[in-house]
């Protein structure tokens, strides 16, 4: 048995899988909210490159991968797969864990798969600045490396939560040389607004989006950057689920169950897709297929699926998704990544149609399970990551109960070098749970905007 599987250098896919090839239904098409019409192509130029743009609406199934940008990913991938066995034994359970590590590359999580191709396909196209939110810091972090690699400029706005929780993550985005402002800024029309009716804000990514977006509308020769959420970041993320099953192939496994925690959407597409077209081709139908997210920002396990904004300010498309209302302000849970009040239209809408379970934890039983994962395989997990590591536990407990032999594969998005406060916090017991914010998730729902198509 093989408790690490290693792939070459050149086993590093070759194309991404776009499931948008394979869906039964796709979602309905994102709306420009000044026309009201389906968004096209040239309402996305003015901030995003137009092979970027290409891809968001692409149908094809396989999209090759530049070789510079496998070049570049050579750097920290194929990530390898593990198989937690003192894990297992510590649980006692019948199951077999799996858990692919994307804490790998320099910045620290699977964000950087998708800033390198996106940064590349910009710096193609001439572009010389980009602008970008982040929460937990993973993405700011992610593109800050990528656009220091391709020689662009990088302004990042950061959720201010976020930002007095990590200060280490903004050194890290200036030592590669990006910018970092705490949001809302008094630099946008969106930040100001904002910080006139709510001037203690924590923030949101919904408020930070829209300054981004404000940010990259307004500068010359600046295009916006989205680290999750959308197609083609979904899209760069399916190096991860390639990657795994071949790793599983060689261990001679079948996945059983298939889990990553879900904030925009991008990590769990990433090794979900995948393996979701082995269920839709009828190949492999009974993996089961699980995003995890917090109690405290509960989007497919309570949200409602329906037309809305991407951000506070109704800047971006309007998409089809599930979503708690663009103006609800999720509780400060130390999962800055995972506190978003929408989800990628193309997890959403699998979700609709029965392909995802969600489920949903505190942050106290998830930190739980995260420092005994640490315990016994070493690694400290982000807190996003955790998410996935408490489900996985609770299934091999399942498991254990059962007798089956399942194998459990997880994603491990990233590792939590940086939220040392937050377990910290954790440690000496004062993290403190939120109970679900039914109140302001009816209210921020009763805002959403109509759309007739
Ligand atoms: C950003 C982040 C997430 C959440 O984003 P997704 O788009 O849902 O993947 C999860 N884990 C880590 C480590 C992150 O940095």
């Amino acid at each position: 048995m093989k408790s690490r599987i290693i792939l070459d250098e050149d086993e590093i896919p070759k194309q991404w899988y776009n499931i948008q090839a394979d869906m039964p239904n796709l979602p309905k098409p994102p709306i420009n909210p000044a026309t009201m019409k389906p968004v096209g192509p040239d309402d996305l130029k003015p901030i995003f490159a137009d092979e970027l743009i290409r891809q968001e609406m692409s149908t094809k199934k396989y999209i090759d991968i530049p070789d510079e940008v496998r070049e570049i990913l050579t750097q920290y991938r194929p990530s390898p797969l593990y198989r937690a066995k003192r894990l297992e034994e510590k649980l006692k359970t019948t199951a077999k864990i799996y858990f692919k590590y994307e804490g790998l590359s320099p910045p620290g999580s699977h964000k950087a798969n998708t800033a390198i191709a996106q940064v590349y396909y910009n710096a193609k196209q001439g572009i010389e600045r980009i602008a970008t939110e982040t929460g937990a810091g993973q993405w700011g972090s992610s593109l800050a490396y990528a656009t220091q690699i391709f020689g662009l400029e990088c302004m990042v706005y950061m959720v201010r939560g976020s930002y007095d929780q990590k200060p280490y993550r903004k050194i890290m985005m200036e030592t590669w040389g990006a910018q970092c402002y705490p949001s809302p800024t008094d630099m946008t029309d969106a930040g100001r607004a904002v910080l006139k009716k709510n001037p203690d804000t924590a923030g949101s990514l919904g408020i930070a989006i829209s300054e981004a977006v404000e940010d990259a509308a307004k500068h010359e020769n600046t295009n916006y950057a989205l680290g999750s959420v959308l197609n083609h970041v979904c899209l760069h993320q399916t190096v991860i689920g390639q990657e795994t099953q071949k790793q599983l192939e060689i261990a001679e496994e079948k996945a059983d169950v298939v889990i990553a925690c879900a904030g925009g959407g991008s990590n769990f597409a990433g090794i979900a897709f995948p393996f979701i077209r082995d269920q839709i081709s009828g190949k492999d139908r009974d993996t089961e297929i699980v995003a995890v997210e917090p109690s405290a920002c509960p989007t497919l396990t309570k949200g409602l699926y329906a037309y809305d904004f991407g951000d506070v300010a109704g800047l971006t498309p309007i998409m089809m998704m599930y979503t708690l209302g663009h103006a609800f302000i999720p509780p400060a849970i130390h999962s800055g990544g995972l506190r978003y009040h929408g989800m990628a239209p193309l997890v959403s809408k699998l979700h609709a149609d029965g392909y995802i379970n969600a489920v949903s934890y505190h942050q106290n039983e998830v930190f739980e399970s995260a420092v005994m994962f640490a315990g016994c395989e070493g690694i400290i997990p982000a807190p996003e990551s955790a998410h996935a590591i408490k489900a996985a536990v609770d299934k091999a407990l399942e498991c254990r109960k059962t007798g089956e032999e399942k194998t459990i594969v997880f994603n491990l998005s990233g590792h939590g070098h940086f939220d040392l406060s937050s377990y910290q916090a954790f440690l000496s017991g004062k993290l403190q749970d939120y109970e679900y914010p039914a109140d302001l998730i009816r209210e921020s729902l009763a805002d959403l905007p109509k759309v007739e198509v």
